[in-house]
Order: structure tokens, then C-alpha cells, then sequence
């Protein structure tokens, strides 16, 4: 007989693991559904590898400005294998620990790949498993551009199982990824070229954090080639890549070319026609706004939605269908507004809301802008330097704020507690009557005029 649960979650990722924690927590009976390692992508391929690197870049810089603070250090060597020794080794212990959290909260861990059967049914190595509720969480894989030569390249994940360090490197794409893993790259060692096929990155955020990471990222020696559209790679006897762009151009003797160009939704062999599940022209899962799917008990949310790709997002929307399926909380939903994240650029990018573009285009002439530019006083005392750039942009009479963003030492840490306010409804008299913390880059915040 086919086995029955509560909730089945396919995927063992972050919106997957949130489902089934938060259907056992009202008492149900939940299964994962995982063919890999337990965490998905945030875990082994995603968040957590790439901030201990991007934390080992910031040693980095700490170290050459370790001089100017009267320490007398040299550094040998860095030691890349080891790093990333230690990293998986940090990574396998939180593989464990979501196994015994499964253990302890009495759900059932379902090894091996999951396709749908029906609509209440799904099968794995051939036993199938019936729910009430089936929850898609199977998240996404990076995308490679249809180029000849591509499959020279290699992506994040690739890029994570690198036991050496890339020497001369070729980034192509100009989101989250290609940004973070170009400025921990450089602030590593590796020549770095940033290959974008726009004369920008970042193209969703605001013009002054993409304008400030361009300047930073060229002061650190990063290689940026605005409008390089790769139209072959060539792999040479020896090993390297030479890659071609449109117009002629090209960048040779490359040791490592990554692909950081978007991700797809991971959706191969669940077989989701077989439940009649409406994807969209991307082939990301449709949802309302409350995950449902076309398909009445089954839900998607994460990153195989295709709706900002973060990890808190796909744990948010699972608690918050797990409190409508189980506890009576009938309109509980995730709000897709105003959701803060970083980008762990060197230096690092935190933004909420509207950037000023798209607050003109909705609010008119009632946006007022404020912003400042300056050099934290911790680059007093050092040769090199780093700016940070911050802006409000608010709207109407109040000063409604409606977008914030920054870019500088410490961005990352500083926007959680401004996003709470920002959520509430904060206006600039609001951030003004809050008293500030000095000596930090934050009270700029609740200071500018
Ligand atoms: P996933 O975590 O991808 O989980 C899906 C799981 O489903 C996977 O484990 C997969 O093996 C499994 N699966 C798929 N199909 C099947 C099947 N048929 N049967 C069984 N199992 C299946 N977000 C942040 O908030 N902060 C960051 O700093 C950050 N950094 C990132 C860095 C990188 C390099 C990348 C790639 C992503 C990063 N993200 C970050 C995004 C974040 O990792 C994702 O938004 C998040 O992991 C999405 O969770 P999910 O549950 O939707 O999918
Ligand atoms: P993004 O969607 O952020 O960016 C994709 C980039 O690739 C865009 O700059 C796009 O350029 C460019 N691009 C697309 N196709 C091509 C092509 N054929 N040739 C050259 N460039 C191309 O994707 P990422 O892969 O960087 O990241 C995926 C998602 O993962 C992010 O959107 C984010 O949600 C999440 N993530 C979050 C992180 C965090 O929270 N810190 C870190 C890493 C990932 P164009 O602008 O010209 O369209």
C-alpha cells in the first residue's frame, strides 16, 4: 500500500526542510523528498561556502591594512586547499545536523528523486507516497548560455568543488553571483576579468550601489569588459580557454571561465505534467499569492518560483503556508514587498524597497532623494581606501521611506534593524528623531540631510 502523509516536501532545501518543520510542529505527519544533500543550495552550493570565502577575502583586506594599524605582518602564503577543506568539513556538519532535526521532529527522510504520479502521488525508486498536501521546494541549477564551447566553463557549483585556487579567471554575468564571487576572487589573489554583456551590472539596483561597486571593484584590480557578448570558447592543448566575443574581441589563456548568467527552475524528471502544474514562459512554477498552484493541495515556493531567490524567502513562504494548511491562519501569506537583501561584494551592497529609478517611475516628482558619500574612518589610518555610499529615497509630504540602500564596510550588518523600520512604515522624520550610535557608518542613516 502506497505510503500517506500530512505533507510531503520535495526538496530538502530551504523552503523544503521549513515546510515540514512547520506541518510536524502543529502535530502532522511530513516527509522530505531529497536525492542529494540535505541543506540544498544555500547550504552546500549557495550561501554558506560562498560567505566563508567572501569572509577569507575580508582577512585579506583586513591584512594589508594590518600595517597601517602598527602590526608587523607578513604573510606567507594563502592556503586555498585548506580553506576549503575546513569549509566542506563546517558544511558536512550542518548536513548532519538537518538529519538529526528530522529525526527529532519524526519526519521521514525520503532519499532518491521524486516524480509525480498524480496529483496526490509521488514516486520514488518505485515506491510511491500519497499526501494531502504536496509541496514543490526542488529550487533551481545555474543556468550555461547556448555557445559553442560552453561546457568549457563551469558555474557556482563548479566553482565550489574547486580544491585549487583559479589563477587567471573569466566571470561572465553581472547578478548577485558574478559580482560576489569576482570581488572575493581578487580579494583572494586571481586575476579576475568580469566579462558583462551590458555596460552595467546589477541592472535591477539602484544606479548610485552599481555605479559605487563598478569604481570599487576597478580599484581593486578587478578587469571589468562592459559589452563583451562571449560567442565561442576555445579550450588550447595546454589546457586554457580562449573566449570569443561578438565584434571580434577576446580574452585568452583563461584558466577558469564561470557561467554566473541566472538560474532555472529545477524542475527535470518531477514529471509536474503528469499533475497538471502551470509553469510560466521561464518555466518557473506559478503560484498566487499564497503558493497555490493550479493544482488544488499543491504548492510551490523558492527559488523553483522564480520570486526573489533567497533563502529567507523560501523559508518565510513555507512557515507561513504551514500556519494556513495547519493552524486556522487562513490569510497568512509572505509579503513580497519590501524584502531586504546583500550582495557580499567587496564591499558589500545591503538594499530594501525602490531603488530612486523606480520610485520616479511610480511616485512622480513626490520622491525626494537624500544621500552621502564617505570614507569610513577606519581608512584613516590605511593606504588603501573604500568608500561607502548610502540613500534614502522617500515619498510624499511624510517622507514615506520606501527605499534604502547602501554600499560600504559593514552594509551587510547594518540593514536588518532599518528593514524592520522600513516594514513599519518609517518616514524620514522617523529615522531623524532616532538618536545616533557614534562612532559608526550606520548613524550617517538616521543623520543625513
Ligand atoms: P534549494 O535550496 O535549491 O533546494 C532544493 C532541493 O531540492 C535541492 O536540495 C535539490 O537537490 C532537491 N531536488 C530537486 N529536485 C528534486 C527531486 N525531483 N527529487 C528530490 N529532490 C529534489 N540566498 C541568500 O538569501 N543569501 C545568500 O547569500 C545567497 N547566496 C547564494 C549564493 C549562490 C552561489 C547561490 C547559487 C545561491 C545563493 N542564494 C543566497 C540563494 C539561495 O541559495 C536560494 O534562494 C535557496 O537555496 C532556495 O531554496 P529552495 O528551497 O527554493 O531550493
Ligand atoms: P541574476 O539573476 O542575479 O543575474 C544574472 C545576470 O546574468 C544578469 O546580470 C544578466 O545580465 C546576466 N546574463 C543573463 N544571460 C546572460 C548571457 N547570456 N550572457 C551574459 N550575461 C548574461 O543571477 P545569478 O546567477 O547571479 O543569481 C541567481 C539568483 O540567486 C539571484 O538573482 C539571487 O536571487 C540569488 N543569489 C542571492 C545571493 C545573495 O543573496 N547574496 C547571492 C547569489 C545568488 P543582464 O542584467 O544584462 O540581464
Amino acid at each position: 500500500m502506497d505510503k500517506h502523509y500530512d505533507l510531503i516536501a520535495i526538496g530538502g532545501g530551504s523552503g523544503g526542510l521549513s515546510a515540514a518543520e512547520r506541518a510536524a510542529m502543529y502535530g502532522k505527519k511530513a516527509a522530505v523528498i531529497e536525492h542529494s544533500r540535505l541543506g540544498g543550495t544555500c547550504v552546500n552550493v549557495g550561501c554558506v561556502p560562498k560567505k566563508v570565502m567572501w569572509n577569507a577575502g575580508n582577512i585579506a583586506h583586513g591584512l594589508l591594512d594590518a600595517n597601517d594599524y602598527g602590526f608587523d605582518v607578513k604573510v606567507n602564503k594563502f592556503d586555498w586547499t585548506e580553506l576549503v577543506k575546513s569549509r566542506e568539513s563546517y558544511i558536512a556538519e550542518l548536513n548532519q545536523w538537518y538529519q538529526t532535526s528530522l529525526t527529532d521532529s519524526d519526519i521521514d527522510l525520503i532519499s532518491g528523486q521524486a516524480h509525480f504520479v498524480d496529483a496526490h502521488t509521488v514516486e520514488v525508486s518505485g515506491k510511491k507516497y500519497q499526501a494531502e498536501h504536496i509541496v514543490i521546494a526542488s529550487g533551481g541549477m545555474p543556468m550555461i548560455p547556448n555557445v559553442p564551447g560552453a561546457n568549457h566553463g563551469i558555474t557556482s557549483d563548479g566553482f565550489f568543488a574547486r580544491q585549487q585556487q583559479p589563477r587567471r579567471v573569466a566571470i561572465v554575468g553581472g547578478g548577485y553571483i558574478a559580482v560576489e564571487l569576482a570581488g572575493l576572487l581578487r580579494a583572494l589573489g586571481s586575476e579576475v576579468n568580469l566579462l558583462l554583456r551590458r555596460e552595467h551590472f546589477l541592472g535591477n539596483f539602484d544606479a548610485m550601489l552599481r555605479e559605487t561597486l563598478m569604481e570599487e571593484m576597478l580599484n581593486k584590480g578587478v578587469n571589468i569588459m562592459p559589452k563583451f557578448n562571449v560567442e565561442r570558447v576555445e579550450k588550447k592543448t595546454d589546457g586554457k580557454l580562449n573566449i570569443h566575443c561578438q565584434g571580434g574581441h577576446e580574452l585568452l589563456g583563461i584558466d577558469t571561465l564561470i557561467w554566473a548568467i541566472g538560474r532555472a527552475p529545477n524542475v527535470a524528471g518531477l514529471n509536474i505534467e503528469a499533475a497538471g502544474i502551470h509553469r510560466d514562459e521561464h518555466g518557473f512554477i506559478v503560484t498566487d499569492a499564497f503558493q497555490n498552484t493550479n493544482v488544488a493541495s499543491i504548492y510551490a515556493l523558492g527559488d523553483v518560483t522564480g520570486r526573489a531567490q533567497l533563502t529567507p524567502v523560501a523559508i518565510a513562504a513555507a512557515r507561513r503556508l504551514g500556519d494556513r494548511l495547519f493552524n486556522g491562519q487562513s490569510e497568512r501569506r509572505l509579503d513580497y514587498e519590501n524584502i531586504p537583501s546583500v550582495v557580499f561584494s567587496h564591499p558589500p551592497i545591503a538594499t530594501v524597497g525602490l531603488s530612486e529609478g523606480q520610485a520616479r517611475e511610480i511616485h512622480g516628482d513626490t520622491v525626494k532623494i537624500y544621500q552621502t558619500r564617505f570614507t569610513p574612518m577606519y581608512y584613516s589610518m590605511t593606504r588603501h581606501k573604500s568608500s561607502t555610499a548610502m540613500k534614502l529615497v522617500c515619498v510624499g509630504a511624510q517622507e514615506k521611506i520606501v527605499g534604502c540602500h547602501i554600499i560600504g564596510q559593514g552594509a551587510d550588518e547594518m540593514l536588518q534593524g532599518f528593514a524592520v523600520a522600513i516594514k513599519m512604515g518609517a518616514t524620514k522624520a522617523d529615522f531623524d528623531n532616532t538618536v545616533a550610535i557614534h562612532p559608526t557608518s550606520a548613524e550617517e542613516l538616521v543623520t543625513m540631510k
